[in-house]
């Protein structure tokens, strides 16, 4: 996966080639079919190198050769209305006037239009469905948790709202680069919670990477053991890296993905590589400390995950489908 940034540069790149294509297309056109049209574009061509020459040696002649320009170019636009084309019909036409596609201003700096660009591909880097991308901390529908205390005293209504603060208080401060291990059933919220996590973080303009545990396996495998001069190998190691660099990771249903001593490793390595480099990741899991210690050994998980902060999503309560 190249950076977001990478992918909107070859996006402007790829519009000031067809542009060219296209004009292109148009002159050999109007040559073919107009011997006049192609008179006046060799004259052209003549006067704009003597206008070169002309600056080279000092401006000799450079007014008069300006005029010819000028006297050709109104020829031009005149003959492009005799063919009943529009005066700009073969002008250098921008989606952007400021950077002319380029994605930079004449100073120098970055073009709004490229900023804007690069967050289309931040978001579309994120690898956040469509669906998950409706879930925000906005959505959140309290609504669908008891207030009614459980067998343990706890309210479902009370837990939710405690992991809603907890989730947003990090969202919200990304770069401080904290962890968080979410736990709970299945169809307890993990996934809406940790979307809500990811949209706001989009929003703050953090790049993002959403993956499941069984998904982020596959590519780990696929970087160590794929064929080392295949796309699909290049495009897992570009991923692992973005996973690795991505200001949020965020890891869903630990303990789903097919375990091998290999993957139980390289899972661990980007933990602590991201640990490490102080970026932020959430991990949702619906499996016990003790399963967990069982299935990727007591050193890692006390090592690694013992540095996550745990939220909990509530127990049991059916009209919590809905957000799963
Ligand atoms: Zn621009």
């Amino acid at each position: 996966m190249q950076s977001a940034q990478t992918m909107a540069l070859n996006e402007l790149k790829n519009i000031r080639e067809a542009r060219s294509a296209e004009l292109e297309r148009r002159r050999a056109e109007l040559r073919g079919i107009s011997s006049e049209y192609a008179a006046i574009e060799d004259d052209l061509q003549r006067a704009g190198n003597n206008l070169l020459r002309s600056v080279l040696n000092g401006g000799k002649d450079f007014d008069k050769i300006k005029d010819i320009i000028q006297s050709k170019q109104r020829e031009k636009a005149a003959l492009l209305r005799s063919l009943d084309l529009p005066g700009d019909y073969l002008d250098e036409k921008y989606n952007c006037d400021i950077c002319r596609d380029t994605g930079f201003d004449d100073g120098g700096k970055k073009c709004g239009c490229l900023k804007e660009l690069t967050a289309k591909y931040v978001i579309a880097n994120s690898n956040m469905s469509e669906m998950m991308k409706e879930q925000t901390f906005e959505n959140f529908d309290f609504s669908l948790f008891s207030p009614v205390p459980g067998p343990n005293g706890n309210a479902g209504l009370d837990i939710a709202k405690s992991a809603y603060d907890k989730a947003k208080a990090f969202a919200d401060d990304i770069d401080r680069g904290g962890n968080i291990l979410l736990k709970g059933g299945v169809g307890t919220g993990k996934t809406y919670l940790s979307s809500c996590i990811g949209n706001r973080a989009l929003e703050t303009g953090k790049t993002v990477y959403y993956q499941t545990a069984y998904k982020l396996c596959e590519l780990l495998e696929n970087v160590r053991f794929g064929k080392s001069d295949s796309e699909e190998t290049e495009q897992a190691q570009s991923i692992k890296t973005y996973a690795e660099e991505a200001d949020l990771l965020i890891i869903d249903d630990l303990g789903t993905e097919f375990l091998t001593q290999f993957t139980a490793a390289a899972l661990f390595d980007l933990f602590g590589t991201r640990l490490m480099n102080r970026r932020a990741t959430v991990i949702s899991t619906n499996i016990s400390f003790k399963t967990m210690d069982e299935r990727y050994s007591a050193r890692l998980t006390s090592r690694i995950l013992g540095e996550y902060s745990v939220i909990k999503m509530p127990e049991g309560d059916l009209r919590r489908k809905k957000y799963e």
